[in-house]
């Protein structure tokens, strides 16, 4: 499968030729260029592993929901303790997810 690049908003099209609109931004089809083979390697081999960090993420901010949980339930010294410490090592497991998919977009794997 072929992949297209809209220029103007960065939409990547999946078919045999670019659309005739762009889904994102309404430009025209002739603003949409034809990704490279090693191009669209890239947005292949990320796209599964984009949506695992993303997966990751979310999971980290389920972990942070149920930290607080637990820290207001305050049922001993040791036991908040605890939950902070898993609220604030979701919060790094979260952040590093998401820069890595930042560094991921700025290469144009995505
Ligand atoms: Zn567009």
């Amino acid at each position: 499968m072929k992949l297209f690049k809209c220029t103007v908003c960065g939409y990547i099209h999946e078919g045999n030729e670019a659309p005739n609109v762009c889904p994102k931004c309404g430009a025209p089809k002739d603003k949409f260029v034809e990704l490279t083979q090693e191009e669209t390697d890239k947005v292949y081999k990320s796209d599964r592993t984009n949506d695992i960090h993303m997966e990751i993420a979310n999971l980290c901010m389920r972990i942070a929901a149920l930290s607080e949980e637990g820290i207001k339930l305050n049922l001993d010294p040791a036991c908040v303790a605890a939950f902070e410490k898993a609220k604030n090592e979701s919060w790094i497991i979260k952040q590093r997810a998401k820069a890595e998919i930042a560094g991921h977009m700025s290469k144009g794997k995505w």
